[in-house]
């Protein structure tokens, strides 16, 4: 264990003892990451989470994450260390929205981004992924999509597939709608030579200078396979905080320095300890609710 300090030597210790898996988001602080059997983005989490043989899995991240943990494997005990990490995004949508829209457009499939509650999800036809988005929505007979909530990833697919109508919720992440052209603009002009690599959930104005645009686990692979000895990354900085620990012959750069989601940023090592020690944090979902989103998460998983 060396390497590590006391906080997370007693993690270590407690998740032998108590067998927990612990699973966390690569916008979670790197010393969090640092403790994690995985780190992962949501779809490798959703599916780890579902085939765990541990007695507890730990979901470092934000609720609809552990939510679907819990979807996906309901007799497992499921921990998130702090309780109130929100996804505002996945906030911004309630199923009477989903139920107006369905009415409004019948023979549309509601495509629902797996960041919404599992109340959401269970009005939905079906989840995705930012890295699966693209794959589900051409697997769909449907000609028509209502994609929630996220407006930017919506219009970012509905660009890709112009055979099919879209109807987008106005929903977006904060963190990543908050980046402008002119931050990403001022970034190139600082670093000429670098290429750009940027989440979905940005802005169409800022995807359009992007030279990748993929999921959070395709924009680390994107890095580590490219030639390009300079990189601005386009997504929560945890990212970057983990390429330049893992490439430190490469130059990361984040698009702009306030480039945090500060609901990731609520768990750290104190918290995790805490939870491991008191398992008072579970995620509880009745089996109703369970029931009720499973069809739309399983339905991704298996595509
Ligand atoms: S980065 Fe955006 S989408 Fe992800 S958890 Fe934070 S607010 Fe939600």
């Amino acid at each position: 264990m060396s390497g590590f300090n006391e906080t997370q030597k007693e993690i270590l210790r407690l998740k032998a003892e108590k067998n927990a898996l612990i699973l966390a988001h690569f916008y979670q602080p790197i010393e969090v990451q640092d403790v994690a059997d995985h780190v992962c983005d949501s779809f490798e989490m959703a599916k780890r989470a579902r085939d765990a043989d541990q007695n507890i899995v730990v979901i470092c991240g934000v609720v609809f994450m552990a939510e679907s943990a819990k979807i996906l494997n309901p007799g497992k005990k499921i921990l998130l260390p702090v309780t109130d990490a929100g996804c505002p995004m996945a906030d911004m949508v309630k199923p009477e929205d989903v139920v107006k829209l369905r009415k409004e457009y019948p023979d549309a499939a509601v495509v629902c981004y797996v960041n919404s509650s599992a109340a959401v999800k269970a009005v939905s036809d079906i989840c995705c992924t930012s890295s699966s988005a693209l794959r589900i929505v051409k697997s769909l007979p449907e000609k028509k999509i209502i994609f929630i909530p996220d407006k930017n990833l919506g219009a970012y697919v509905a660009k890709k597939v112009p055979e099919k109508k879209f109807i987008l919720f106005n929903g977006f992440c904060p963190t990543h709608n908050r980046i402008s052209e002119s931050d990403i603009l001022k970034a190139k002009a600082a670093h000429p030579e670098s290429v750009f690599a940027a989440h979905p959930e940005c802005r169409e104005e800022v995807l359009k200078h992007a030279d990748f645009i993929g999921s959070t686990a395709e924009i680390l692979d994107f890095a580590r396979k490219t030639p390009s000895e300079t990189i601005i990354i386009g997504t929560e900085m945890g990212v970057a905080e983990r390429l330049k620990r893992e490439l430190p012959n490469k130059k990361i750069y984040t698009v702009a320095a306030s480039f945090v989601c500060p609901n990731m940023k609520k768990t750290g090592l104190g918290e995790l300890l805490n939870c491991l020690k008191t398992e008072k944090t579970e995620i509880k979902l009745s089996p109703e609710e369970i029931a009720a989103a499973k069809a739309s998460l399983d339905r991704m998983v298996s595509i």
